[in-house]
């Protein structure tokens, strides 16, 4: 059972990570940058099942921005810059980080409920398909 985990959340954190569709792993999840797509293009796996707005956006921001705020309050106390050196550093910092994990975090949340759905409905395909997948990569005979 540890193993059938482990397999899950690698799935989740995969197709999350690389915005890929939690299905089947191949089409792209986002259409732009944060912005869910309607469907799947490649298997059309309808993406309104998914409910990952504001609210878990926000924890993301929350999570990036500790630690972010963290380094410029040292570099305020390491290095007492003039204002205007946050500006140019940990302003830009923060908005890049934030933006960085936005997009694999929601991705992650997407892909975890699709998953979390499948297994609730029984749906024993996706697992199978995940299994055959690891089982192709062994040498035969
Ligand atoms: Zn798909």
């Amino acid at each position: 059972m540890g193993l059938f985990t482990n397999e899950k959340f690698r799935w989740i954190v995969e197709s999350g990570w690389k915005g890929r569709c939690p299905r089947c792993g191949k089409g792209k999840m986002f259409d732009g940058w944060l912005k869910l797509a309607d469907k799947c293009e490649s298997c059309g796996l309808d993406y309104s099942f998914a409910n990952a707005d504001d609210g878990p956006a926000f924890f993301a921001l929350c999570i990036t921005a500790f630690p972010l705020t963290f380094v410029a309050v040292w570099v305020q106390v390491a290095y007492d810059p003039p204002w205007w050196v946050h500006m140019l550093t940990s302003v830009p910092i923060l908005g890049v980080g934030c933006l960085a994990t936005l997009r694999p975090f929601k991705g992650w949340l997407v892909a975890s409920q699709y998953v979390n759905k499948a297994v609730e409905a029984g749906t024993e395909g996706l697992w199978a398909k995940l299994n055959a997948r690891d089982a192709g990569d062994q040498p035969e005979g």
